[in-house]
């Protein structure tokens, strides 16, 4: 057992915390707080119900650091056996540029988008992909970068 108390970093920032408080804003950019957006998604209570809201959560899993939801809703056939994002940056923001497909009466998307982050150097970057969606099993997996 140790007596030291916990040591905050200089400066007084707490660490980055998991955006887990269903109150706080969702980290996908929609207006609804996380609870009611995409954490209903992670919670595994519903399913996204287009390929633009599947991207838009996967984007919010990144930003918990949700590795199961991202594993889950890859395609079995280009998902990675393990993720680790504890190395991960900073996810800051999300634009979505364009959509094709993608709907309830669609069985395939594309996802333009542009997600925001803070290097780990504190350095503010961007990165840009061109996604594929498709269903699997009746619910939107994401397939690959395009
Ligand atoms: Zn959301």
């Amino acid at each position: 057992m140790s007596r030291r108390k916990t040591t905050r970093r200089a400066g007084g920032n707490p660490a980055p915390r998991r955006a887990t408080d269903p109150q706080a804003p969702c980290p996908c950019g929609l207006t609804a707080g996380y609870g009611e957006c995409c954490g209903r998604f992670h919670a595994g209570e519903a399913a996204a119900p287009t390929a633009e809201r599947l991207m838009r959560s996967r984007y919010a899993a990144f930003a918990v650091r949700d590795t199961a939801y991202l594993l889950g809703t890859w395609h079995p056939d280009t998902r990675p056996r393990e993720l680790d994002l504890a190395e991960g940056p900073r996810w800051t923001g999300l634009d979505i540029l364009a959509t094709t497909g993608g709907s309830a009466f669609h069985t395939e998307g594309t996802v333009t988008f542009r997600a925001h982050f803070t290097a780990p150097g504190g350095t503010p970057d961007s990165q840009y992909e061109h996604s594929r969606f498709t269903r699997h099993d009746g619910a939107w997996v994401y397939v690959e970068a395009v």
